[in-house]
């Protein structure tokens, strides 16, 4: 009785092992980046954000709260998620993974990215894509269609006919993983776009409820490794990842393997086949930008300035940001481009994400990134309050916030917001 076992003893341990280093560079130093671009150049509220019309024209709003569900349904939240779970009065989230949340507002439930961590390792993450199904999420939010993010939206929207929010192509993909099912038509899209068409750095607001406000989808760009990063004095991010934990939860499932492997080379390099979206919520004083990946947008590359620009100029600006700190761009420019994101959108209070153990190497585990985002995030201008996600701690440890908090009536030092 009580004894840990030695497998629990093994996992303790390996919470805190070196299992491998990863060096991506011949550099290594303590700080691993070059000094974050535009930190002394801020962006102004006299910006020219560019907003465009919705990209969809036939798009009816969702029903107002408060949503009717069934026993079944309700006792899966209230298992799941806890009671209460969409209060009106709160805004609430549940990470299940990489960028993936739960959310509640505004008394709706929802899904940002939809993906149960499969694939080397299987039941690391204590929820499953039955699970997605079963609280009957009202519609799902995709940033983009990679399958770390999206790779169980079709099993989702299929089986409940929650529409699909994401660019052309990613609707397709999700019809696609809903036809092994026969469900292909059993859910709508909210199309937000094509390979071209809005340009990245633009805003569309569209009414996604009835009795909400308009929720603003940014087009931003992928995450991106730019070697001319390098040749201009940027280092690679060094960490150290976490692998015994994939040994520790070996997938051995036959049709899991399989499927992990079938949705390896959805939107294989991404920009621009469903684009990449960031969305911002409103819900009284509150506000709340979600985003799953982070393009290069320091100054000069391209979109940067529109993509800075649109970051500072969300309705109300940004309490909470829920962003990765994980992308291509640590490759050649460290952590310049995930910093970027935090501080253009002049956040209060953020929460990083992706840094958890989803694959080997490129999933490192909230360990290996922390020492070094909590420095990056102290030296901004302005620093927001972190809420640093732990895997596997965190995941659907709910985070929640009072909408009538009057702190999210002060507009954030440093925003477009105060400077007006
Ligand atoms: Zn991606």
């Amino acid at each position: 009785m009580g004894e840990r076992t030695c497998s629990d003893q093994f996992r303790g341990r390996a919470r805190r092992t070196i299992a491998a280093v990863l060096i991506l560079a011949i550099a290594a130093c303590g700080r691993s980046s070059a000094p974050t671009d535009g930190a002394s150049n801020p962006p102004t509220a006299k910006c020219a954000v560019k907003r465009v019309a919705s990209y969809s024209t036939d798009w009816k709003p969702l029903p107002a709260a408060p949503i009717a569900v069934s026993a079944e349904v309700q006792a899966a939240r209230d298992r799941l998620l806890g009671p209460g779970a969409t209060d009106p009065a709160q805004v609430k989230l549940w990470w299940v993974g990489v960028a993936s949340f739960i959310a509640s507002m505004g008394g709706h439930l929802f899904l940002l990215d939809a993906w149960e961590i499969v694939g080397l390792h299987k039941d690391y993450l204590p929820l499953g894509r039955e699970d997605l199904v079963a609280i009957a999420p009202e519609i799902i939010f995709i940033g983009h269609g990679h399958f770390d993010h999206a790779a169980d939206m079709g099993y989702v929207a299929g089986r409940t006919g929650a529409p699909i929010v994401g660019g052309v192509t990613t609707c397709n993909n999700a019809r696609g993983q809903a036809a092994r099912d026969g469900n292909q038509d059993a859910f709508s899209c909210l199309l937000l776009g094509d390979a071209n068409v809005p340009a990245p750095g633009t805003i569309q607001s569209i009414k996604i409820w009835k009795d909400m406000e308009e929720v603003s989808v940014l087009r931003h760009v992928h995450s991106a490794a730019d070697p001319a990063d390098l040749a201009t004095g940027n280092l690679p991010l060094v960490f150290v990842p976490e692998i015994l934990v994939f040994l520790q939860n070996l997938n051995t499932d036959p049709q899991e393997i399989q499927w992990f492997f079938e949705s390896l080379d959805d939107e294989a390099g991404n920009s621009p086949p469903g684009g990449a979206w960031a969305y911002h919520f409103k819900v009284g004083d509150f506000t709340l930008l979600w985003h799953d990946s982070a393009g290069p947008i320091a100054d000069g590359k391209d979109f940067a300035e529109d993509i800075q620009c649109a970051l500072d100029s969300f309705p109300a600006c940004v309490d909470v940001q829920v962003g990765t700190i994980v992308g291509f761009g640590a490759i050649t420019s460290g952590l310049r481009d995930v910093s970027l994101y935090v501080q253009h959108a002049h956040p209060r209070l953020s929460l990083p994400n992706h840094h958890d153990a989803w694959l080997p190497v490129v999933g490192p585990g909230d360990e290996s990134y922390e020492v070094q985002w909590r420095a990056e995030v102290a030296s901004l201008p302005n620093a927001p309050e972190l809420d640093y996600l732990k895997d596997p701690e965190d995941y659907l440890k709910v985070r929640n916030y009072w909408v009538n908090d009057p702190k999210w009536k002060e507009p954030m030092p440093g925003s477009s917001c105060a400077a007006l």
